[in-house]
């Protein structure tokens, strides 16, 4: 039992490197993008969003989600691809949008110098789950530790860079007292 365990755990550990599990694209049903732009490592930003549509609290109805935005940015919005580089809903679940490799079309001037990554849901006047605000801060240390993001990142909120109300004042009001969050 004691040595099961044991496996178990360091297949973990090795499998996720620090990381957390992230939903890939293929896992989640999403197209290929139809263009696609290198992302450079050691980025200086991490920008956060929220979608502004419905939130989603499994990872069928975030599913269902993924589907959508994806198929609003590439068709609606013509875009290569959803535009963030990564998802993640009410119930802690992290979908890839772009990745962790792939310039995303989040934040004009601020794309391919920055991971963008989006809370499924609005939040203007009411907070993201704690299970969901955990996950962003998990992806974020990820982000470090794998080096896409430099250790002395600067995190800001959409509309820091961009005339916008995203990521909602509720979320955007949470996100100043997280670390390295400069205006
Ligand atoms: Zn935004």
């Amino acid at each position: 039992m004691m040595i099961h365990l044991i496996v178990l755990l360091s297949a973990v550990c090795t499998l996720t490197l620090g990381c957390p599990t992230i939903i890939s694209k293929s896992q989640w049903g999403g197209r290929n993008p139809t263009c696609r732009t290198a992302l450079g490592t050691q980025l200086p930003y991490i920008i956060i969003h929220h979608t502004e549509g419905s939130a989603c609290s499994s990872v069928s109805s975030c599913t269902t989600q993924m589907k959508s935005i994806q198929n609003y940015h590439m068709n609606s919005n013509g875009w290569c691809d959803i535009g963030y580089n990564f998802l993640v809903g009410g119930d802690g679940s992290i979908f890839e949008g772009r990745g962790w490799s792939s310039v995303g079309a989040h934040a004009p001037n601020y794309n391919s110098n920055s991971i963008g990554i989006s809370f499924i849901g609005s939040f203007t006047s009411s907070a993201p789950t704690t299970a969901a605000q955990n996950a962003v801060k998990s992806l974020i240390s990820c982000a470090v530790s794998r080096g896409t993001v430099r250790s002395a990142y600067t995190l800001k909120g959409h509309r820091n860079v961009t005339a916008t109300d995203c990521p909602g004042n509720t979320l955007y009001n949470i996100i100043k007292s997280w670390p390295r969050f400069a205006p």
